[in-house]
């Protein structure tokens, strides 16, 4: 995707804080942290949203999952963190490149959600 602010960083061509890549994703950190550590893991590939998943993403989307914890270990969140993915308008959704936010730090990160 030539104009998608998250294609652009896993190119180079827009700076990011790498803190890890492989051949599937692309993982740094958040511009605008909302605590200590606030990382985003990315498919390389251009996935929109999760609406937009298909079988042949799972292996990616595993990926996502699987280094999530490690990368939020090794960043400054040694007990643990939290995994979230905002999918379109009712998910909050404000970049429309997939994307894995995982944060934390060293104390807990607090209510899952606020009630309304
Ligand atoms: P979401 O609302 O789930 O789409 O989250 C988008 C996230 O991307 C927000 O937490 C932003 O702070 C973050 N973000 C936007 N632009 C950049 C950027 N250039 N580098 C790193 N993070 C960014
Ligand atoms: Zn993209």
């Amino acid at each position: 995707m030539d104009n998608c602010l998250f294609c652009k960083i896993v190119r180079g061509e827009i700076p990011s804080r790498k803190v890890y890549e492989d051949d599937l994703v692309y993982a740094f950190h958040d511009i605008n942290p909302l605590r200590p550590v606030h990382l985003l893991v990315i498919p390389k590939r251009h996935i929109a949203s999760l609406a937009d998943v298909s079988a042949a993403d799972e292996p990616v989307l595993g990926r996502v999952l699987a280094v999530a914890h490690r990368l939020a270990r090794e960043n400054g969140s040694p007990d643990g963190c939290r995994v979230i993915i905002n999918s379109e308008r009712i998910g909050g959704q404000e970049v429309p490149h997939l994307h894995a936010h995982v944060v934390g730090g060293p104390e807990p990160v607090g209510l899952m959600l606020k009630r309304n």
